[in-house]
C-alpha cells in the first residue's frame, strides 16, 4: 500500500486488528520513508449481480421482489416463511457464487424453481407455469412428468429415448 503522505512504496503494517464480528480487518501502517501512519481497512465484498431481464434491461437483485412471487406460489401451501428465507439464503448464496457482475434472470427463475421444486411440487407447479409461460400443451404436460414420476422410472425412460 503506498504511503498517501509522500507517495512511497514501501509502507509497513505495524498492527492487525479483526472486529469483534470478525468481517473487517484493519491494519496500521507506518511510512519508513516519511514516518507518517494511516489506518486501512479490509472488508469482504459482497455483491449480488445485476439481474438481465428478457429485453436486455438491467435491474438490481431484489430479494422481496423474489420473496413475494415465492410465497405467491407457496399460498395456502405447507410450507413455513422460514423455509422461504432459507431458500432464498441459498438462491443469493448461488448467485455470489457465480462470482459475476450480471446473471440472465432466467437463470435466477431457474434457480427458484430448484428450490421450489424441492419444497413443494405444487407450488412449483404454479411458478413455473407463470414463469415458463407454456408456450404448448405439450410443454405443460412435460413439467407435470417432470414433477409426478419418479426419478428411477424418468431415467429409465430417458435413455431408452
Ligand atoms: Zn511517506
Amino acid at each position: 500500500m503506498k504511503c498517501p503522505f509522500c507517495g512511497s512504496a514501501s509502507t509497513q503494517v505495524t498492527d492487525t486488528r479483526e472486529n469483534d464480528e470478525g468481517d473487517i480487518i484493519r491494519r496500521r501502517r507506518r511510512c519508513p520513508d516519511c514516518d507518517k501512519r494511516f489506518t486501512t481497512y479490509e472488508r469482504i465484498e459482497l455483491k449480488l449481480p445485476q439481474v438481465v431481464k428478457k429485453n436486455g434491461s438491467r435491474a438490481e437483485f431484489d430479494r422481496d421482489k423474489l420473496q413475494a412471487s415465492m410465497k405467491l406460489a407457496l399460498r395456502k401451501r405447507p410450507v413455513n416463511a422460514e423455509s422461504v428465507e432459507h431458500a432464498l439464503d441459498r438462491i443469493e448464496g448461488r448467485l455470489l457464487s457465480l462470482g459475476e457482475r450480471e446473471v440472465q434472470s432466467e437463470k435466477i427463475g431457474e434457480l427458484v424453481m430448484r428450490e421450489l421444486k424441492r419444497m413443494d411440487k405444487i407450488a412449483y407447479i404454479r411458478f413455473a407455469s407463470v414463469y415458463r409461460n407454456f408456450e404448448d400443451a405439450e410443454e405443460f404436460s412435460e413439467v407435470i412428468r417432470e414433477v409426478t414420476t419418479p426419478a428411477r422410472t424418468k431415467s429409465r425412460t430417458r435413455a431408452g429415448s
